[in-house]
């Protein structure tokens, strides 16, 4: 008999979801607002500290928002790390902007500052300008050089959108990813450490550009008995019914980031003293990782093993791994576009593989996982 898939992320309810969703049945509020809504964006204030919530369709919508209220337009340039997924930076290029890619460095793997600056200094040398705003993604859980980025942007004046996607949970210095942002975004798609199905959110100390985040997601509809429109709109503002899964899963996040911090501590003691497989690990105690996804980098030369036959020989025992994220600037779609760095990305790309880290994963699954790493690692 064919042994039951094992996945890299899947959505893990807490109990609690289906008791809101009722709720929003039993009331009729089956809309794109009411109580679960607002319920759901205090939720996420009072866990990020942040003043001002909007609940939206997706993490991408979030990102496109926060772009249109900073006046990102045709022509604009918007740095974004390369090192990501494409919802970082799609938005950027709706705009008609042009997003400037900028490399990983190895230690978080996230935005190197050396080639940021780099980045802006060559992009004001070049056309005069000061590139708007920077998309700092934290991956895979992982907190990015925060004081250093930060400074940078302030430096410069460039605003700071934080792509806290896959970060909801994880912290720097104490204070949650999410709240460093003069812009931050959430993602709960089906795959991320919450999920409301799919969903987002935008948040900022900023009332005024929540309000018209809010304004811009529900088409833009000016204050009037009938439709009267000034603006142009989206249609991007979160249902009460995924909002009332969302405010389920606020209930159990910090449990699930336990639980995902404990795999990936399992991990590390199953690869433990396996030449050639190295983490992703928390430089130092000011950094706290959701562990979102368990990472690791294959070095060939020393594990006599490379990232593609690891995933391969797991996937036959239908364990679903992933290769990391691979850069936008080597993504055909965005080849094009101005790019600063080394290659750090490329080569965390080349070797580097997410293992199943979900946080449902059951002592049976991680028992298979484990026995297939150390047959496949010879341990
Ligand atoms: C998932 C993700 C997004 C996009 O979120 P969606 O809700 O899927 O639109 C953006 N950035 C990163 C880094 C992500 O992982």
């Amino acid at each position: 008999m064919e042994k039951s898939r094992i996945w890299l992320s899947s959505p893990h309810m807490g109990g609690k979801e289906q008791q809101f969703v009722k709720e929003a049945f039993d009331t009729n509020w089956v809309a794109p607002l009411g109580p679960n809504v607002d319920g759901f964006e205090h939720d996420l204030q009072n866990y990020a500290g942040v003043a001002n919530a909007a609940a939206l369709t997706s993490g991408t919508a979030a990102i496109h928002l926060a772009l249109i209220i900073l006046g990102i337009e045709r022509g604009d340039e918007v740095l974004v790390s390369t090192f990501t997924f494409s919802g970082s930076i799609n938005p950027i290029v709706y705009q008609g902007a042009v997003p400037i890619t900028v490399d990983s460095e190895p230690d978080t793997w996230n935005l190197s500052p050396e080639y940021l600056e780099q980045a802006i200094t060559e992009r004001i040398k070049l056309t005069g300008k000061v590139p708007k705003a920077l998309v700092l993604v934290h991956l895979y859980g992982m907190p990015a050089k925060l004081d250093e980025i930060v400074a940078i942007c302030e430096k410069y004046n460039v605003v700071l959108i934080e792509d806290a996607a896959e970060a909801l949970g994880s912290s720097y210095k104490g204070k949650k990813l999410g709240a460093f942002g003069d812009l931050s975004i959430y993602s709960f798609n089906g795959n991320k450490i919450i999920t409301t199905s799919g969903g987002g959110a935008l948040l900022s100390e900023n009332e005024e550009w929540i309000k018209k985040a809010r304004f811009l997601a529900t088409q833009a509809r000016d204050n009037a008995p009938h439709y009267q429109h000034s603006e142009i709109g989206y249609n991007y503002r979160m249902s009460n019914i995924v909002a009332g899964i969302g405010r389920g899963q606020m209930k159990v996040l910090d449990e699930w980031v336990e639980k995902r911090r404990a795999i990936n501590k399992f991990y590390r003691e199953v690869l433990s003293g396996v030449d050639g497989a190295t983490f992703l690990t928390e430089p130092n105690e000011d950094y706290f990782s959701n562990y979102w996804l368990t990472t690791i980098l294959i070095d060939e030369a020393k594990a006599g093993v490379n990232r593609e036959f690891v995933r391969e020989e797991l996937l036959k025992e239908n364990i679903e791994s992933r290769p990391l994220w691979k850069p936008m600037h080597m993504q055909p779609v965005f080849m094009d576009y101005p790019q600063y760095g080394n290659g750090c990305a490329e080569r965390l790309f080349e070797n580097g593989l997410c293992l199943p880290s979900g946080s449902n994963l059951t002592k049976t699954e991680l028992d298979r996982v484990e026995s297939a790493l150390r047959r496949i690692f010879n341990k």
